[in-house]
């Protein structure tokens, strides 16, 4: 250990309106030393079905994180204490190649998890979290999946394509990146094409809960439902912000009506303490769509922050 612990810029010298924008207003730096968490961003939609501009996702989040202060009262954690983070900068992408995308982002991502250092990803669309889950498991084994999302994305192809945004947990499971078994899907709604479109999610083994599922069991529940399936098992967190409702997060690619609000996916994520966590990640942020308030990128930029909590609670 080199003794380097890094930290925010002081609001109380440089206010929060001030500065360069990093994730949180931490460092930004690719020297892992002293890191117990690389925050990154990974600015790629070319795995998108509908609206675009999930690449202007992590700079949208980093803006609208400016605000995130170090202690959490709902976690009774400051996360700034408990953890030393950086902001990892972006992974490089080919805008327009998905598979050369997941080559250079798996390359990129390699030594980030070699260092034993937990990786919290900005997306970005929900295609790259099968490049963040390739090199997790080369590291973990099989990882107990954490989803929340209005969609599985368990689709086996879309104009011929097998790689793109809905189909990134069926490519996972083919990979044999996932323990299906210890893995919950939640929040899936809205219209689909047919009763079967779940059903492929079951067949594979998920456990999976509609929104109106998981609103029924509510967070104490969902969590011990969480936590019997992955047990002891490391977890790959996923949060696709169009769980959240239109309503309270436009800015994204395939909106559903009918989502959660923040503050009950924020009960859901505080519910969860305890999970082991290897991995996370925060997509589908399109800030073109988003409000005159940037309401969706400051949810995901706090859900970023909840999923840091998590994690400095849950090491504990
Ligand atoms: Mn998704
Ligand atoms: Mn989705």
């Amino acid at each position: 250990m080199t003794g380097v612990r890094h930290k925010p810029l002081d609001a109380r010298i440089l206010p929060r309106f001030s500065g360069v924008r990093t994730f949180a207003r931490l460092p930004h730096t690719t020297d892992l030393a002293g890191a117990d968490v690389a925050v990154y961003g990974i600015p790629f939609d070319t795995g998108t079905s509908f609206r675009p501009g999930q690449r202007f996702g992590p700079e949208a989040i980093r803006s609208a994180s400016a605000l995130l202060r170090p202690y959490n009262p709902a976690w009774d954690v400051d996360v700034v204490d408990a953890l030393s983070i950086v902001d990892y900068g972006d992974l490089p992408v080919a805008p327009g190649d998905t598979i050369e995308t997941y080559r250079r982002v798996e390359e990129a991502l390699a030594p980030v998890v070699e260092a034993g250092v937990l990786p919290l990803a900005l997306g970005g669309d929900h295609s790259i979290t099968l490049a963040e889950l390739r090199v997790l498991s080369r590291r973990h084994g099989p990882l107990a999946l954490v989803q929340l999302d209005a969609h599985a994305d368990t689709w086996d192809e879309y104009f011929g394509q097998k790689f793109f945004h809905g189909t990134t947990f069926l490519r996972a499971v083919e990979e044999g990146l996932l323990d299906v078994g210890a893995s919950v899907q939640a929040g899936m709604r809205g219209t689909v094409y047919g009763p079967e479109d779940l059903d492929v999610s079951r067949g594979l083994g998920f456990t999976v809960l509609t929104t109106d599922e998981l609103r029924d069991l509510g967070p104490a529940a969902y969590a011990e439902l969480v936590r019997k399936r992955a047990g002891e098992r490391p977890v790959f967190l996923t949060f696709d912000v169009d769980i959240l409702d239109p309503a309270v997060a436009p800015g994204t690619g395939t909106p559903e009506v009918g989502g959660l609000a923040t503050h009950e996916a924020l009960a859901f994520l505080r519910a969860l303490r305890g999970l082991r966590l290897a991995g996370a990640d925060v997509v589908e942020v399109s800030p073109a769509y988003d409000g005159p308030g940037q309401q969706t990128a400051l949810a995901a930029a706090n859900v970023a922050w909840e999923l840091l909590a998590l994690h400095a609670v849950s090491r504990r």
